[in-house]
Order: C-alpha cells, then structure tokens, then sequence
C-alpha cells in the first residue's frame, strides 16, 4: 500500500503494468476470452510477476493462420534478406543483455550470472544459425541422360510449432527458431507457463527488429490446450519440442496423424565415470558444477557420479565439501551460488525424491532439506543434496529428479562403470574422467548417448555441434550444429532437360 501510494500506482494501473499479450500476426493481443493466468516468483511465491493470456484453441488457430499467410512472402525472400532482419534482432539482443537475464532471474530463479551466460550462449547460437541460413548448399549431380542436368535445393516446411521448457526459456527458443526463420519457415511459438515473460522478450526484440508481420507468432497457455492445436493442426509442417520425455513422447505419436515431423529434445539421467586415474580435483570441480548450477535443471545436468572403489572416498569427500560450500539464495543475491527450483511443483518433486532415497537406504551425506531461513522459506530452496551408496536400480538412479539431487554409486572397476552407466532408458549426455587413452576411447564408443565428454562436465556444448540425446532423451534430428537447420528444411531434386 504503502509503496503504491507512494509511486502515486492504483492496483489497477499496476495489474495493467503487469499484464502482457500474445503476439499474433505483428499484433499484440489479449486472448479472445480475456482469461489470464499469472507466473510467481519461485523465490519469493508471494511476488506474481505478470498476468498471461490463457489461450484458447481459436487464438491458436489464429496464429498458425497468421504464420501461413506470411509463408507465401517469407518463403521467397532471399535468405541475405531474411539474415538481415534476423541481424537487427541479434542486435537489440546484445543491447538488452542485462534486462533480459532479470527476467530470467525473475521467472526461473537461476542466479544472475547463469542467466546471463544464458542470453550468451544464445547470441552465440544465433550468430552461427543466421550463418548456417547463407549456407544452404544444394548439389549438382551427373545424371545418365545427355543434355540432361540435376541438381537439388533445399526449401523450407511451412509453419513449424516451437513448444519450449522454462529451464531454458531464452536460449531454447533461439536454438529453434532462428534456424527455422533462416530456412524460410513461419513459426508459432509457445512459451513454457513457468517463463511466459521471457517469451515476451524474446518476442519483443522480434516486433522492434521489424519482422514482417505473421513470420514468428507467439502465443501463451496451457500445454493441453494451445501444445495440444500446435501438435495436432494439419497445416504445422514440423515441431520442435523441448521438455518432459512422458509429453514428448504423446507428441510423438499425435505428429504421426498428419505425418508431422518432430525434433524432440527430452529428459536426461546424464552419468560422469570417475576412473582411478583421474585428476580428481578436475572431476570434482566439473560434478559439482554440472549437478547444482541451475539447481539441477540443466537437461546436461549430471545427476549420476560412478566411480570406483578405488578413489571413492577421495572423490566424495572432496565432493561434499565443495556442494556444503554453495550459497543457496536468492537468484539476484550475488552471494548465491544456486537459485531456488523452479516453481512449487517441482519443489514438491523433488523433495519426493529425497524421501524415496532415504527410504530405500540410500546414504544421504549433504542437503536433504527445503531452506528455510527466513527470508528463503517463501520461496522454492532446496539444498544441494548427495546421496551416496546409491544402488543402480533404485529409483533416484534410474529416474530424471530434474533438481539439486546427486546419486554417488561406487562400482568395481571400469567395465562395471560403463555397463551402470547405460543401464538406463535415457540417453543424452555423458562424460569420463581419466587419463588412460584406451578407457576413454573405449567409453566414447560404448556410451549411449548423443553428446559425449572426456575429462569435461557432461554439460559443455558448443553451437557449432549437433545436441540431442538418443534413447528416450530425443528422438528426430539434433539441434545446433549443421543439423538444427536440417531438420527445418526438405531436399527438392531437379532434372532439366536443355538439348
Ligand atoms: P513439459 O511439461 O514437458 O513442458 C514443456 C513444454 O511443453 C511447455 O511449454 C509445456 O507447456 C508444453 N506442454 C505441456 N503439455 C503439453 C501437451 N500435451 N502438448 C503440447 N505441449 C505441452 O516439461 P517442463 O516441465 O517444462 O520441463 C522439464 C523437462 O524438460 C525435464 O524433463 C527436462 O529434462 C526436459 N528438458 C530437456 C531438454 C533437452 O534438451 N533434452 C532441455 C530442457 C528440458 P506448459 O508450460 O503450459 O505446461
Ligand atoms: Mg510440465
């Protein structure tokens, strides 16, 4: 009260402040219904932070009827033209650097720092797709008919779907829409319920870059209902899909109906081998980083150690000291080190977890617990928490925690390590620590997982690599790389007769 008084804001002004709009064919607009839903501050649960569209069907509809109409336009453009409002958006993208990563901070309570490096490995991820774009190679082929000559172009879907996490909720978009846009396609995108203002962000620097109208739509709303149009509408030519494998896999087999293609990016169980003759210091720094930045919810995040008998004692106790060691805060306190989870469900989640592997006699030797310093408590905190004597079939070895949960299983030796480490449905990253080439190169070629690393945490990726998981991590072409373009582009072969 006191504090709007003062700024002279009536409650009303300031829920209209607070209130943002889907953005359909160059327009923002309230949803048809004028429903809302609003998005907390995981720190501070009292603190709604905006007030979003509940969409409809229709208004999806309507999106993806706006995306079509400007594929006619957008799909002929040369690409240098395309490159070129992509480039003014990159530009405001730098520009807004810091404000961007509040709201990250804001809405999904990492700690500034991760966010920025966020918005960094997006712009970084941009420059590199917006070069992919000018590069669309097709080939000219021989053929066995004279005067005959072949050749192939690459040519864009059409409207493709983008239905993103709140993990991510800046970077994930750009590693799916900008490849999409370069190759000629319209998109519709979804941001996740828990992130909806990075969206609009993220969306914003498209309407100010001067993006045609209906070439990126955004629209907010319930998974069920908007996902639900963008998975099952006949004129959606691909989706891109990061997020749980349980939806992923029902998009799956909805795509399928109209034989819509998929890039689905899904949940991990990643797993760091710790050899005997591993620079532990090195694995140490690398596990606790990779298991508790973001507090856990890093798809990379690693949430399996295996190390051998051997070193075992070394590698946990230094472990436990550096995890005892992180601040856990507020994400815009600069003493933190780890942020809240994001959101009460996952909150409720995770301690489930924790319960379930005291219960089945796993050793819990950091954490365990919800913060509840006085001014954490109103918030989502957990501590950084280890298990050890951890047992590979129990169910916080085997399932996805997505939190600040690490599982130490002790094995014998290598071939026990490697056989642990794919006993598991997932299959996205991986990493080893050793310095015996012929352990490494044996681990590389034996790991099941899309993305592999040696001596380096199972999160390192670059833009200039493919990143995906097999198994029940991902399923169709990988993001990034040569391939995040791929997957948005169909091959036409021309055979022309001139004599
Ligand atoms: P989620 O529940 O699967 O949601 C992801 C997105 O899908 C959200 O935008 C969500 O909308 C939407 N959605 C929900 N139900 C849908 C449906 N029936 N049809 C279409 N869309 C639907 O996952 P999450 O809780 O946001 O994210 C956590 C999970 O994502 C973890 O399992 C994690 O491993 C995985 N993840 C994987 C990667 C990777 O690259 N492999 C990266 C990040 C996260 P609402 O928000 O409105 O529900
Ligand atoms: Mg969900």
């Amino acid at each position: 009260m006191i504090c709007q008084y003062f700024f002279g804001i009536t409650n009303k002004e300031m829920n209209e402040s607070k209130t943002f709009k889907n953005y359909i064919n160059g327009q923002w607009l309230d949803a048809s219904t004028h429903d809302t839903f609003e998005q907390r501050n995981p720190s501070r649960l009292s603190e709604v932070t905006g007030l979003f569209p509940l969409s409809s069907k229709e208004d999806t509809r309507l999106a993806i009827e706006a995306a079509q109409s400007a594929f006619t336009e957008w799909k002929i453009l040369s690409p240098f033209a395309r490159a070129k409002y992509l480039k003014k958006v990159l530009a405001l993208m730098i520009e807004r650097r810091e404000d961007i990563a509040q709201i990250i901070t804001l809405e999904n309570g990492k700690i500034v720092s991760d966010s920025l490096g966020e918005i960094d490995s997006a712009i970084a991820e941009m420059e590199f797709q917006i070069n992919e774009g000018l590069r669309l190679f097709g080939e000219t082929v021989p053929v066995s008919i004279d005067g005959v000559f072949a050749y192939t172009v690459k040519e864009p879907l059409g409207v493709v779907s983008v239905i993103s996490p709140w993990n991510f909720p800046f970077n994930v978009p750009v590693r799916k829409i900008i490849p999409a846009l370069m190759a000629g396609n319209t998109c519709v995108f979804k941001p996740a319920s828990l992130t909806p203002q990075t969206g609009y962000m993220f969306t914003k620097l498209f309407d100010e870059g001067g993006i045609p109208a209906g070439v990126l739509n955004m629209i907010t709303g319930l998974g069920s209902v908007v996902g639900n149009i963008l998975v099952t509408d006949p004129r959606i030519k691909a989706i891109s899909f990061t997020g749980s494998t349980e939806v992923g896999m029902g998009i799956h087999q909805k795509a399928s109906v109209n034989a819509t293609r998929t890039q689905l990016e899904l949940g991990g169980k990643n797993a760091t081998v710790i050899l005997e003759d591993a620079d532990i210091d090195l694995a140490v720094k690398a596990v606790t980083r990779a298991a508790f930045a973001c507090s856990g919810q890093w798809c990379t995040s690693t949430s399996r150690a295996i190390v051998v008998k051997k070193v075992a004692q070394e590698f946990i106790e230094k472990l436990v000291k550096a995890t005892n060691a992180i601040i856990v805060g507020d994400g815009f306190d600069q003493n933190a080190g780890m942020g809240p989870v994001c959101g009460t469900d996952q909150f409720e989640n995770i301690k489930k977890y924790i319960e379930s592997g005291k219960k089945e006699g796993a050793i819990l030797l950091a954490g365990g617990n919800e913060v509840r310093n006085n001014h954490l408590k109103e918030g989502c905190f957990i501590e950084p928490t280890i298990f050890v004597g951890v047992k590979p079939d129990m169910k916080i070895a085997q399932e996805e925690i997505f939190g600040p949960v690490l599982s130490v299983i002790t094995v014998e030796n290598f071939e026990e390590a490697i056989k642990v480490s794919n006993d598991i449905v997932f299959g996205l990253s991986s990493s080893i620590f050793t310095n015996n080439l012929k352990h490494a190169m044996t681990f590389v070629q034996q790991t099941e997982v899309g993305f592999t690393h040696v001596n380096l945490m199972t999160s390192l990726k670059e833009p200039q690599l493919p990143f995906g998981g097999i198994k029940e991590s991902g399923v169709g072409m990988p993001e990034a790389g040569k391939t995040g373009i791929e997957f948005f582009i169909k091959y036409k072969t021309v055979y022309m007769k001139y004599s």
